[in-house]
Formats: C-alpha cells, sequence, structure tokens
C-alpha cells in the first residue's frame, strides 16, 4: 500500500470522482455551453435545474459569468480582447493560469452584463445559486465527508473541484494551439484529438468554432461527440429541443 493511512479499497472513491467530473462535463458543455451561450438546444426545465444545481454543488460557477466571458471569448477569438487566447497570453499562461485570466475577465461587470445576456435571473438563481455561490461546494464536500470518509471524501472533492479550471484550460489552451482543423476559421482553433470522450466533445473545437449556434460538434464521419449523443438522447425522451445542429460531412 502507497500509504498507510488510506483504506484498502480504492475502488468506490475511483468510482464516485469519475462520475462527478464526467458529470460536471456534461453539465458545462450541455447547459452552459451548448443551450445558455449559444441557444443551440433548449433543456426542459427539470433538466436544466438537475444541472445547474450540480454545478453549483460541484464549480461554484455562476452562469451569467461564465456564458459572459465565453461569448467575449467567441467575438474577439485569438485577438486583443480575447480573454483566454494563447496566442494573446501565450500557450503556458493559459494552461497554467487559465483560472486567473476567467476570475480576472469576469471582474468586469460592464462586460457580464454586455455579453451574459438571456442567462437564467429566475427565484433560484437570484436567492441561492448567486446569493451562496460558494457554499455549493462545502456542502458537497460534507456529502463526501459522509459517504468516503475524512480521507477520500476531501480527495475526491478536490479532484472535482479541479476539474473545471483543468478541463478549462485543456480546451482554452490546447483547443486554440495543437491538433487538426477541419475548416480554415480566421482563428486559431483546433480538434484536439477526433473522439471527443473525456471532455465531451469539446475536444473538437475548431469545429464549434466553425458554427457555435450547432449543438452538435462532430462534422467528420470518424469524428464522435458523446455530448451529442446525449442530446440526442433527451431529444428521444423529449426532454431536449434542439434548434439547429450541422449535418456530417
Ligand atoms: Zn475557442
Ligand atoms: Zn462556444
Amino acid at each position: 500500500m502507497l500509504f498507510y493511512f488510506l483504506p484498502d479499497s480504492i475502488i468506490i472513491p475511483v468510482i464516485i470522482a469519475v462520475l462527478s467530473v464526467h458529470l460536471t462535463s456534461v453539465c458545462t458543455s450541455l447547459y452552459l455551453h451548448r443551450s445558455v451561450t449559444h441557444k443551440g438546444v433548449i433543456f426542459k426545465y427539470p433538466v436544466s435545474l438537475l444541472m445547474r444545481i450540480w454545478l453549483w454543488l460541484g464549480t461554484g460557477v455562476n452562469t451569467k459569468e461564465w456564458v459572459a466571458c465565453h461569448r467575449k471569448h467567441h467575438a474577439f477569438t485569438d485577438k486583443t480582447g480575447d480573454p483566454h487566447s494563447p496566442k494573446v497570453e501565450g500557450f503556458w499562461h493559459v494552461m497554467f493560469g487559465g483560472i486567473f485570466l476567467y476570475q480576472k475577465a469576469v471582474k468586469d461587470k460592464v462586460m457580464v452584463e454586455k455579453y451574459g445576456t438571456g442567462s437564467p435571473e429566475d427565484w433560484i438563481e437570484k436567492n441561492v445559486f448567486k446569493r451562496f455561490k460558494g457554499e455549493g461546494l462545502f456542502i458537497l464536500l460534507a456529502v463526501y465527508v459522509l459517504l468516503l470518509g475524512f480521507i477520500w471524501g476531501p480527495l475526491v472533492w478536490l479532484v472535482q473541484i479541479s476539474w473545471t479550471p483543468i478541463s478549462g484550460q485543456i480546451i482554452n489552451g490546447i483547443g486554440h494551439f495543437i491538433g487538426y482543423r477541419n475548416s480554415n476559421t480566421k482563428d486559431a482553433s483546433k480538434n484536439i484529438i477526433p473522439i471527443g470522450i473525456g471532455i465531451l466533445g469539446e475536444e473538437l473545437h475548431n469545429n464549434h468554432h466553425t458554427n457555435p449556434a450547432s449543438p452538435k460538434f462532430s462534422k467528420k464521419w470518424w469524428e464522435f461527440d458523446l455530448g451529442w449523443a446525449y442530446i440526442k438522447m433527451l431529444e428521444l425522451i423529449r426532454l431536449a429541443n434542439i434548434n439547429y445542429a450541422f449535418k456530417h460531412i
């Protein structure tokens, strides 16, 4: 055993950590990105509410701030004004300091108001998610400690709360620096790998910049976007309405 103070079985904590970060990618990619920011798909209220609750518990992200920062990224992609372009800020700065670039961008309340339009402003947003913005994280910590104990609980929680900045930095850094391109967009966006499972299809970032309104990120027949597969499943059971999606080539 590597650490004498840890229990023998790491199977349950690892399963919970993997499920947690996967659920975070689902809520970030499907709800924050494809639905609220780009309006390519609209989820039925119970689905969007569950995603919002998880984002509150697991990330501490404010929807309007996230949406505003990302729309500004699309408005100024890889030019001055892009909040987190590796072409402007430098690759390593975005890869290791992306969270600080995000925090700097959303401090600008005029920018958040300008680019965050259409984000939810209902009762639960104002009185729970916004008012107790950071508290959700500590509720989740308490749940993990109850489920997994005082060693594994905080460790799994740390993995969970680290996932949003890590995955964001991969998309914003590598996704504008290393990979292949299907479309000759004016920005430096790249498809990192053709199989989008780990970060739900966000790997196909050049495809996304080609047409942000499409909630489907795969374009070629050999590309796979797990987020799109989930959206089609939700559509099948009438929990999602797809506004527009581009066709496979
Ligand atoms: Zn981008
Ligand atoms: Zn986008």
